[in-house]
């Protein structure tokens, strides 16, 4: 029980008994007894929701305790925020805690002030890069989602990431919270650490396939859920569920995806709501809404109010909590989610329904079956301890040669091992750059002895395979100037700190810098096609018809485009060339106050691949700008302006507007077309004027003009001037 555990703050044990934690988790008391408060590293490889978080706030408090400095390491920024709040319940005891999601190439000295901090493992690789002083005081770092370093894109980070930090204080204490995978011991050699592995959970869990009119279970028991005539399964399983006064937690495979589902199953919730809960759910619908200006805050608030949600990284952190907390108050009825939500948000339901069980893959080349790993991610949201009394974890089956399949691959089966992806040649450019320029290694041999203490290594017999990639690597890294070398040394030239330091893929920089040099005053539309075609950008696929299309427009705007136009014999190339032009098209469409419902429709993709498509956008041409002041090229002020234009999505003459906190491109245009044309304006304008072009909503408004600085920015008694005033349509 908590006040036998050694080495915490006092206080500590008592306040975690008075908030429910009366006794520890099996898991928990195995990682105590291993030794986690006393310093020791450890993997806790346990199923989903059964109290890691708990072990790894043991480990970090009673690090504090001693006088040391604790880091977090989330994989999503997502998860950043909320597991700091979570941890600021410490703060009582004289544990501060700080969270690190600033831009990169930053150091963020202030941190060195808090005893815990969180941040992604992307940020912390970045923290290193700009010699953040405080990482050397760090004496306790957790990885969450550890079995994550299997990740081909995000995996090899987390990996160096922890090498380096290990390697900075070789008495660092590490803890690893893994899901249940079979391999956790090679994670735990790898990281010298002790291992605690259990198939514990705090509720029961029965895991089955739906087909027919019957979820049949791992157990082979079987309950009846009939679907009625043009019922979709997945209806008949939130109704169901709610029958029984249960929630559902539905996954689907993208974003768009999960809209369509959330706005079907909310008329299956709204059909279970009392008088109460309808009145509830109408004022957290106005309050989603109220978050931001755009079709997402519209959807979202429309389906809310009828009791269901739609959740996927396309949300904003505020729409993301309103609709967690609803949903573990039990408001809300039911989710339709992408996998975001299983990997760590603590949502439990009653009942899940993994709809999706393959989803589309560029490298694969079409529809993937997820992996077994991610399956039983989502299976541990189900059941929430002290209300359910256990889980159901259901998969959908169309005919019976599925349901055997589904069994057989993620019923019965158990997860695949997890592998190192370092050895890939694009994270091996980025961090090979990063480990010179940060001084771990000045050499290929150092290069090679630094590498020795990843997982890679550990879980490889021949270092052949690596040796070859080092190789090909340093050459392509010295052909490029970022990378110098003389005899045996290597060293970062000053381009090469700046690429590190900006968290490019050193060929996105190369990529870059020969455009840049190519053009004194490059447009919008050249510098989005410029970082189109570097390999962070996902460019948008070619659809049939496209390429006659994109060769058209190629031709049309040829001078705008920076460096020569592949030759149409070069296949290969000139199709990405075509594809980065689609993509950079839909960016200056953006940028020039194309509505949103134009850009998905014309381009065919969801708002969310929009957001998602500007936001790199707008990190790529920041780190351009970056280039072109270390290059001292003339494009600096064009590139500017074309981020700030894709960042906002606006034309130029918004742009002064459009840095109003709460004024996004539709209402910078209004009040543009009312009259009130600058940050300046709005201070001095009228208030009806105001009111009219943000369309009569007072606390809107009023805050709006609190934040281009009014001094009194009451709506008190002001209507909306008329004319101005327009319809929504
Ligand atoms: P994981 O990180 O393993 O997915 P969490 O740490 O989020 O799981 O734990 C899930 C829930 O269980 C949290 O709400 C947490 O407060 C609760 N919990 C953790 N340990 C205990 C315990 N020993 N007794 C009661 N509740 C606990």
């Amino acid at each position: 029980n908590p006040t036998d555990v050694p080495g915490l703050p006092s206080g500590i044990p008592e306040f975690l008994v008075d908030s429910g934690i009366e006794e520890l988790y099996p898991p928990q008391a195995a990682a105590v007894e291993a030794g986690v408060t006393r310093g020791d590293s450890l993997v806790a490889s346990v199923p989903t929701a059964s109290g890691k978080t708990l072990i790894a706030e043991l480990a970090m408090l009673s690090s504090v305790e001693r006088g040391g400095k604790a880091l977090y390491v989330v994989p999503l920024r997502a998860l950043a925020s909320e597991k700091k709040a979570e941890f600021e319940r410490w703060a009582d005891f004289d544990v501060d805690v700080g969270i690190s999601t600033g831009n990169y190439e930053s150091s963020e000295e202030w941190l060195a002030s808090r005893d815990i901090v969180v941040a992604t493992s992307e940020k912390v690789d970045s923290l290193v890069r700009n010699g953040a002083p405080w990482i050397e005081d760090l004496t306790c770092v957790v990885a969450d989602e550890v079995h994550l370093v299997d990740d081909p894109n995000r995996g090899p980070t987390l990996e160096v990431t922890l090498a380096k930090l290990r390697r900075i204080n070789p008495e660092l204490q590490v803890v690893a919270l893994s899901a249940t995978v079979d391999n956790a011991d090679e994670v735990a050699d790898w990281l010298d650490a002790e291992l605690v592995a259990s198939e514990w959970r705090p509720v029961d869990l029965r895991t089955g396939v739906h087909y027919g009119d019957a979820i049949t279970f791992d157990d082979d028991s079987r309950r009846e859920v009939p679907v009625g005539r043009g019922e979709r399964p997945t209806a008949a399983l939130v109704d169901d569920a709610l029958a029984e006064g249960g929630s559902s937690l539905v996954f689907v495979n993208s974003r768009r995806n999960a809209e369509a589902a959330a706005r079907r199953q909310a008329d299956v919730t709204e059909r279970h709501l009392d008088d109460d809960e309808r009145d509830d759910l109408a004022a957290l619908a106005e309050e989603v809404a109220g978050v931001s200006d755009t079709e997402t805050s519209d959807d979202l608030a429309a389906v809310v109010r009828k009791g269901a949600a739609f959740h996927h990284a396309g949300l904003s952190a505020e729409h993301r909590s309103l609709v967690e907390d609803a949903f573990r108050d039990r408001l809300l009825k039911a989710i339709c989610a992408t996998p975001t939500l299983a990997a760590g948000v603590n949502t439990p339901s009653r009942r899940v329904i993994v709809r999706d069980w393959r989803r589309y893959d560029g490298e694969f080349g079409g529809m993937k079956p997820l992996d077994v790993l991610e399956v039983h991610q989502m299976f541990g949201r189900a059941g929430r301890p002290g209300l359910d009394p256990y889980g159901e974890a259901v998969l959908l089956a169309k005919d019976h040669d599925t349901m055997d399949e589904l069994f057989d691959r993620y019923v019965h089966a158990d997860p695949e091992p997890v592998q190192s992806k370092l050895a890939r040649e694009p994270a091996m450019r980025t961090h090979l750059l990063a480990t010179v320029a940060s001084g771990f290694a000045r050499s290929r041999d150092g290069l090679l002895d630094f590498l020795d203490r990843t997982l890679h290594a550990a879980q490889s017999d021949t270092t052949e395979r690596l040796e070859s990639v080092v190789d090909s690597v340093i050459e392509y890294l010295v052909a490029n100037d970022f990378v110098e070398r003389s005899g045996d040394e290597l060293a970062a030239t000053s381009l090469g700190h700046t690429v590190s330091r900006l968290y490019l893929d050193p060929m996105s920089a190369a990529e870059i810098v020969d455009g840049l040099r190519a053009a004194e005053d490059p447009t919008a539309l050249g510098l989005y096609h410029l970082v189109c075609r570097t390999p962070d950008m996902y460019q948008l696929y070619l659809k049939s018809g496209d390429r006659e299309t994109y060769t058209e427009l190629c031709y049309e705007r040829e001078t705008e485009l920076l460096g020569r136009v592949p030759s149409e014999f070069e296949d290969v190339r000139f199709e990405e060339w075509l594809a980065a032009l689609k993509t950079a098209k839909l960016l200056e469409d953006w940028a020039s106050e194309v509505d949103e419902d134009r850009i998905t429709e014309r381009y065919g993709v969801g708002p969310g691949d929009v957001r998602g498509k500007v936001d790199t956008a707008e990190w790529l041409l920041g780190a351009a700008e970056r280039l072109a002041v270390e290059l001292e090229l003339d494009s600096v002020v064009a590139v500017r302006e074309a981020k700030k234009r894709v960042a906002d999505g606006v034309r130029e003459e918004l742009l002064d507007l459009t840095g109003v906190r709460g004024v996004g491109r539709k209402r910078a245009r209004r009040l543009y077309e009312a009259g009130v044309e600058s940050r300046a304006d709005l201070r001095e304008a009228e208030k009806s004027v105001v009111l009219g072009a943000l369309r009569g909503r007072e606390r809107t408004a009023e805050r709006v003009l609190e934040n281009a600085g009014r001094q009194d920015p009451s709506m008190d008694g002001v209507s909306a001037a008329e004319g101005a005033a327009v319809d929504d349509g």
